[in-house]
């Protein structure tokens, strides 16, 4: 087949069906597009999907927003110190940042590519106030380790969730561990509000004020403000940020958050059939999950090593490219980039594993929306280009 004629497979492309599309037509509708009855419908939903009280959820605008509220509403004094991960979405480290917080990185392991629980114990100093975890890919970090050390020196820990929606740690979802979980809806998680994001928050006091600082700093939202109940006087009690959801993302993420087994056991069928088709090639295939877990399967990662496989990784992008699908990269490690470096003087070598990670890592589709046709494709494609 000539595979410069097939259509371009659109990496992390969403499913969306008729029901999200309905559902937005029915909010444009009702002329209530801001954030409203949906959103608090999204609220109840995901609470209920997570197990706890929709008092302990709150949905805004973005994973980034909710990071950034979450470590505010924690009562962190500015300055502090913040451990997280290398290799990560620089939405992480920004979060810190914009929260007047200090960034400091713990390398991962090199197997499961989260961050490495004795690297987080060897970085705190007397200015560590909270753990920042990111559970890559979907695969839980050490969740009874990280709160163990978290206990030990009494720090807030904040879970990033944008890759764990349906994830599980010894049967409780992630999110619920720390003091905050944040997910992220963004168009190529696993569920997607088009841009959006959740916070679930172990503290009911703590979310409320997460809530106040999401949108302006008021204490009464827009929604209450021009209800039916009758005009409602707010009051300015924090100097807020504006980072509520819409009632027309909430529409999307209501069948999203439906069909969320749904697309994750398809998700996890394309995950074995990478397995099985790739079993024999010269690459690293993730790492089985680990057993007491639930792996949310949201990136399939292989990594590349030139000497080995016989093609650089940024190569093996390039031929995939010509091949019409689309792949990503997560992540080149946060060092890698020239702010972090000119501001804290990072170098990548300081965290040599996620540096190696980051430079052999490639992520191959893996939506829900991938027919069996587009899944082989891939396999053929990736199979061709390492067999040269
Ligand atoms: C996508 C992502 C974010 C940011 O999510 P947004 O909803 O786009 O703000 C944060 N952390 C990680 C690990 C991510 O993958």
């Amino acid at each position: 087949m000539d595979q410069t004629r097939s259509p371009f497979l659109v990496f992390g492309a969403p499913q969306i069906d008729e029901a999200e599309i309905a559902e937005v037509v029915a909010c444009l509708r009702s002329g209530w597009l801001g954030t409203g009855p949906r959103v608090a419908q999204l609220e109840r939903d995901f609470a209920i999907f997570r197990g706890v009280q929709h008092e302990r959820a709150a949905a805004v605008n973005s994973c980034t927003a909710a990071l950034h509220v979450s470590m505010l509403a924690a009562g962190i004094e500015p300055g502090s110190e913040v451990i997280t991960t290398p290799l990560t979405f620089c939405a992480t480290v920004n979060a810190i940042l914009h929260a007047g917080l200090v960034p400091v990185l713990a390398d991962v392991d090199p197997v499961t590519q989260n961050i490495d629980p004795d690297a987080i114990e060897a970085a705190i100093t007397p200015r560590t106030r909270a753990i920042l975890p990111v559970h890559f890919a979907g695969r839980p970090c050490a969740m009874d380790r990280i709160m163990a050390v978290a206990r030990k020196y009494g720090l807030v820990v904040i879970e990033d969730c944008a890759h764990a929606v349906e994830s599980e740690y010894r049967g409780q979802p992630l999110g619920t561990f720390g003091d905050f979980g944040c997910f992220s809806f963004y168009v190529t998680k696993n569920i997607t509000t088009g841009e959006g994001g959740m916070i679930l928050g172990r503290s009911e006091e703590q979310v409320a004020r997460a809530r106040v600082l999401a949108l302006h700093g008021m204490s009464k939202d827009a929604w209450h403000r021009f209800g039916d109940k009758g005009y409602k006087h707010y009051q300015v009690v924090e100097c807020g940020f504006k980072y509520n959801m819409m009632d027309v993302q909430a529409a999307i993420g209501l069948h999203q958050l439906a069909r969320v087994e749904e697309s994750w056991r398809h998700r996890d069928e394309i995950w074995r059939r990478y397995d099985q088709a790739f079993a024999q090639l010269p690459i690293r295939l993730p790492a089985p999950a680990d057993s007491e877990t639930r792996h949310g399967r949201h990136l399939y990662t292989v990594m590349l090593d030139a000497q080995r496989c016989g093609i650089a990784r940024d190569d093996f992008l390039e031929a995939m490219n010509v091949a019409r699908i689309g792949t990503g990269v997560h992540y080149l490690s946060i060092p890698e980039h020239p702010y972090y470096q000119r501001r804290f003087g990072w170098r990548p070598e300081q965290w040599p594993n996620a540096m190696k990670l980051g430079r052999e890592t490639v992520s191959l589709p893996l939506s829900p929306a991938l027919s069996d046709a587009d899944v082989e494709r891939v396999v053929d494609a990736v199979r061709s280009i390492l067999h040269g």
